[in-house]
């Protein structure tokens, strides 16, 4: 590092974003451009820490000072190598990651920690704009041919390293596009979608085939998928969403999955026409969304895009801490987040239970009726939420958005036809010496169908991870896999 007193000289500092209300007039990219200088600077503020615990937070290992190093002087060509030596997309862990290594940078003890995220947006853009960013075909094919399924994050870290191994890979996709939850489920003031296309078309030119509309399972039968392959793996998601079925007026219209309302909202901005009668749309409407995660917030953001006459989100925890308790570092913290969405308006509320959802005299949603809730003992005397007494209100809510997050994988159709065993959580179960083998042998399986639903890093750290499992598996010489695993890149094993 040239200067490791930068963290002495300059703050945490973030692009500018435009406001509030010109970005709720549109879906485009909320933060205007960063200057070089700037970016410089912020790297600067990386202290080069001999135990650098960003690379333990991080779940691909990316190698944070030492590309941080390579901002500092500038070298933009070694910082995308060191970037993408370890994250197959930085393009998306730049702009949608919640960002673990900085919740474990070392700065954040008493500090800001680094702006590692932004940095690798910055590194990934100018090396796009630099022309670093080339189709790469693998100049040896093993003649080995790998399905994946499914082409959200998990899908096509998996695709880009065994295709990189020389196997002959194609992607099928259940939708019309590909992408899984980058495509459909983000909206595009996150992630617009020319940032997932132009990825998409490095990695058709590096040999990847993607069949879309191929829902394996159901429109394709999944033993065909076995016998025709040498491997698969599922990389199909998380899809079963957590339902609220146990309160009164459940199903009512105007009640929906909020993966449902982002799906046609995406499909809406690309340009496809929807069904009146089918159409979800917030515009006029008292829109409540449930559930405080990600999802929610991106559910707000685009509930206001729409019109909505108010958005209120609730949460049944309590409202978190606005800063963590220093002993909880590097460990991530349960920290109020407030993101650029809820700056566009939206009321927030914590220790809410829904109580039940109303309706008008036609039998559409109206209001939701709530109480607040604390932890405490019980009538029972047992631990848990009681009721506070007297907290019962109505909400108005022509528009109600779940965003509860999901249970599982889907079981029937694919999983089930192929006889996949699932674990008591229903999620896909694997051996404990082969973390990414199903109970069928050249099944293998990466991301949320495996581990649950969780954070597009670790998505793309599965799908490398199952990666090289299947290149293990697919090597007729039982040679070592040429994939490196994120221990090998760290230096960490031998
Ligand atoms: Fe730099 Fe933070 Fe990583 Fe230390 S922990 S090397 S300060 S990014």
């Amino acid at each position: 590092m040239k200067d490791l007193r930068g963290f002495m000289k300059y703050d945490r500092e973030m692009p500018a974003k435009r406001s509030v209300e010109e970005r709720v007039q549109d879906y485009r990219e909320l933060y205007r451009p960063f200057p070089e200088a700037k970016v410089v600077e912020q790297a600067t503020r990386c202290m080069d820490c001999g135990v650098p615990f960003c690379h333990a937070g991080c779940p691909l290992g990316n190698l944070i000072p030492d590309f941080n190093e390579a901002v500092q002087a500038k070298d933009w060509k070694l910082a995308y190598e060191l970037l993408t030596s370890t994250n197959n997309f930085p393009e998306f862990t730049g702009r949608i990651c919640p960002a673990p290594c900085e919740q474990a940078c070392v700065l954040g003890i008493n500090q800001s920690p680094v702006a590692i995220e932004q940095l690798e947006k910055e590194i990934i853009e100018r090396a796009f704009q630099h022309g670093y960013v080339v189709p790469n075909p693998p100049v040896f094919r093993s003649g080995k041919r790998v399905a994946v399924v499914g082409s959200g994050p998990a899908g096509l870290a998996a695709a880009a390293q065994l295709n990189q191994a020389g196997h002959l890979v194609t992607v099928f996709e259940r939708a019309d596009r590909a992408g899984g939850l980058l495509r459909y489920g983000i909206p595009d003031f996150k992630l617009e979608k020319w940032v997932l296309d132009r990825r998409l078309d490095i990695l058709k030119a590096e040999g990847i085939v993607f069949r879309l509309n191929a829902n394996i399972g159901v429109n394709i039968d999944a033993n065909e998928l076995v016998k025709e392959y040498d491997a698969i793996v599922l990389a199909g998601g998380s899809t079963v969403p957590r339902e609220l079925n146990q309160t009164k007026g459940w199903g009512l219209p105007g009640i929906y999955f909020a993966m449902d309302y982002l799906t046609q909202s995406n499909r809406r901005i690309a340009g496809d026409r929807l069904e009146h009668a089918s159409a979800i749309n917030a515009a006029g409407l008292d829109v409540v969304v449930i559930g405080g995660g990600d999802t929610g917030a991106d559910c707000v953001g685009t509930a206001n895009r729409q019109g909505a006459r108010s958005v209120t989100q609730i949460e049944i925890m309590d409202r978190p801490p606005n800063s963590r308790e220093p002993d909880i570092w590097p460990n991530w913290p349960m920290v109020l987040r407030t993101s650029t969405s809820h700056e566009e308006g939206c009321e927030r509320e914590w220790s809410i239970l829904t109580e039940e959802f109303l309706p008008d005299p036609h039998g559409q949603l109206r209001a939701i009726r709530t109480s607040e809730i604390k932890w405490g003992t019980n009538s029972l005397g047992k631990s848990g939420f009681v009721r506070i007494e007297n907290s019962e209100r109505e909400l108005p809510c022509q528009l109600l958005l779940v965003a509860t997050g999901f249970v599982s994988p889907k079981y029937e159709g694919m999983l089930q036809q192929m006889g996949i065993d699932v674990n008591e959580r229903g999620n896909v179960s694997t051996g404990a010496d082969t973390p990414y083998q199903t109970n069928s042998d050249k099944v293998f399986v990466a991301g949320d169908m495996r581990r649950g639903a969780s954070l597009v890093v670790w998505a793309i750290s599965e799908g490398r991870e199952c990666a090289r499992s299947v290149d293990e598996f697919l090597k007729v010489d039982k040679k070592e896999s040429t994939l490196a695993t994120k221990g090998e890149l760290a230096g960490l094993t031998s």
